[in-house]
C-alpha cells in the first residue's frame, strides 16, 4: 500500500491514515466466497458500526455496495441515517434496536430496526398499522450473550403466537456468538443448536449467526447471511494463527522536531523515561487524543524507513517521543513520516502492547488524522 502525501489536506496533516478500499473490497469478496462454498446461496453483509471500525462508513459503505454488498448493519440509528444518505437502496439494520418514539425516524430513512424484545416488536407492529405498510423486521434471539435479544421465554411466545408478527415482513432472524474466536469452545456449538432450534420453529425467514470469526467456524454457522465487521477491515478473525485477511489501514505520522539530549536526562511528563546514553529524540504528531493509548508508554515501537524505533516516555495528548539515535539523521528530519500502523505494526501488535484488542485500536483511530483513500483495483482484482 503506497500513496503520496502531496495533496493540500495531507501536506498540512500531522498524521495521515491511509485506507485501502480495494483491500476492504477484496476482504469482503473473500468472506462472501467462503459462504458460497457451502452449496446453498449465502449472502455476505457488512457491519459498518463505529464509522466502519474507524475506517469511514461514508466511503466504505458505497464502495462495498458497488462491490455487490446488499445488507448493512450499524449500531445506532444516527449511523443508519448517515449511511442511508450514501447507500440509497440496500437494507440497513440497526443493531441497538428500537428506542421509544423513533419509529418515524426508521420509516422516514428506510431503516430496519433489529427487534430485541417483545415490547419493540409490538411498537414496530403498531407503526406498521399506522403507516399501513408491511414494515421489515429483524428478530434478534439471545442464545447466550445475554446483552440484547429475545430471551428464551419471549422467543417461545413468538414461536407459539406467529400472529404477533402480522403486518410485518420478517426480513431476518439473527443471533450473535459469544466466543467465535475460540473454535474449540463448546459454547459455540451450544449457541448453534439453540439458534437452529429457533430457526426451524420459524420457517420461511432467512437467518444469520456468524460474525467474522464465526464464518471460520465452518458452514454449519453460515445460514443465509454472514455478518462480518472486523475481518473486512483486516483484523485477524483467527487469533494465534496467520491472518487470512488483507491489511487495510496504515498510519503515518510526521516528525515535528528532533533534539539530542545527554545521558541521564528524562523525556516527557512524569520524567518516566531516562536516557542511558546521549540520545536523539524525535517528537511526532500523535497522542492519546488520537487513540494512541496512554498505556503504550515505554512499550510500543514505530518504524522509520523499515527500522524499528522505540517509543520512549509517556504518551501525551498530542505528542509521542521516540528514540531515533540509531536512525540516519536524514531519515528523521522534521516533516518526515514514521509508520505507526502498517507493514511492520498491525493493529494486533498495538493491541498487545496496550493490553486490549485490535477492535479497540481500530475504533479509536483518531478523528484528527487526514484520511487518504486509495483504491487500486488492479492490485486486487477478483
Ligand atoms: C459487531 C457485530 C458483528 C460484527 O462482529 P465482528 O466480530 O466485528 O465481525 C456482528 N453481529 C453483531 C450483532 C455485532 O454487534
Amino acid at each position: 500500500m503506497s500513496a503520496s502525501f502531496d495533496s493540500d489536506a495531507t501536506r498540512r496533516a500531522g498524521a495521515i491514515l491511509t485506507v485501502d478500499l480495494a483491500a476492504i473490497a477484496a476482504n469482503w469478496r473473500g468472506l462472501r466466497d467462503a459462504g458460497r462454498a457451502v452449496g446453498h446461496p449465502v449472502e455476505c453483509a457488512a457491519v459498518l458500526k463505529a464509522d466502519a471500525y474507524g475506517t469511514g462508513a461514508a466511503i466504505v459503505g458505497p464502495r462495498l455496495a458497488a462491490e455487490g454488498c446488499r445488507h448493512f448493519f450499524v449500531a445506532h440509528i444516527e449511523e443508519g441515517i448517515a449511511l442511508r444518505a450514501v447507500v440509497p437502496d440496500a437494507p440497513i439494520y440497526v443493531l441497538n434496536g428500537l428506542l421509544a418514539n423513533t419509529e418515524p425516524d426508521f420509516v422516514e430513512h428506510g431503516l430496519t430496526p433489529v427487534l430485541n424484545e417483545l415490547g419493540q416488536l409490538n411498537a414496530w407492529r403498531a407503526a406498521a398499522q399506522r403507516y399501513n405498510r408491511a414494515l421489515d423486521a429483524v428478530i434478534h434471539i439471545d442464545t447466550g450473550m445475554h446483552r440484547l435479544g429475545f430471551g428464551p421465554e419471549e422467543a417461545q411466545v413468538l414461536i407459539n403466537e406467529r400472529g404477533r408478527l402480522r403486518g410485518l415482513r420478517l426480513a431476518l432472524l439473527m443471533s450473535h456468538l459469544v466466543v467465535s474466536e475460540e473454535p474449540g469452545n463448546p459454547v459455540n456449538g451450544e449457541q448453534l443448536s439453540r439458534f437452529r432450534t429457533f430457526v426451524r420453529a420459524m420457517p420461511g425467514a432467512p437467518a444469520s449467526l456468524a460474525n467474522s470469526s464465526g464464518i471460520f467456524l465452518g458452514p454449519d454457522y453460515h445460514f443465509d447471511l454472514l455478518r462480518p465487521g472486523a475481518a473486512l477491515y483486516g483484523i485477524n478473525p483467527l487469533p494465534g494463527q496467520p491472518n487470512p485477511m488483507l491489511s487495510t489501514v496504515r498510519l503515518d505520522v510526521r516528525i515535528l522536531q528532533t533534539r539530542v539530549i545527554d545521558a541521564l536526562q528524562t523525556v516527557g511528563y512524569g520524567a518516566a523515561w531516562r536516557s542511558a546514553r546521549p540520545t536523539r529524540v524525535a517528537t511526532i504528531a500523535l497522542g492519546y487524543a488520537d487513540g494512541y493509548f496512554r498505556n503504550l508508554v515505554n512499550r510500543a515501537h514505530v518504524h522509520i524507513a523499515g527500522r524499528r524505533v522505540p517509543v520512549i516516555g509517556r504518551i501525551s495528548m498530542d505528542l509521542v517521543t521516540i528514540d531515533v539515535t540509531e536512525v540516519p539523521e536524514t531519515a528523521c528530519l522534521p516533516g518526515a513520516t514514521v509508520e505507526v500502523l502498517g507493514e511492520h505494526t498491525t493493529a494486533e501488535d498495538l493491541a498487545d502492547h496496550a493490553r486490549t484488542n485490535a477492535y479497540e485500536i481500530m475504533t479509536a483511530l483518531g478523528r484528527r488524522y487526514a484520511r487518504l483513500y486509495i483504491d487500486d483495483r488492479s492490485e486486487s482484482g477478483p
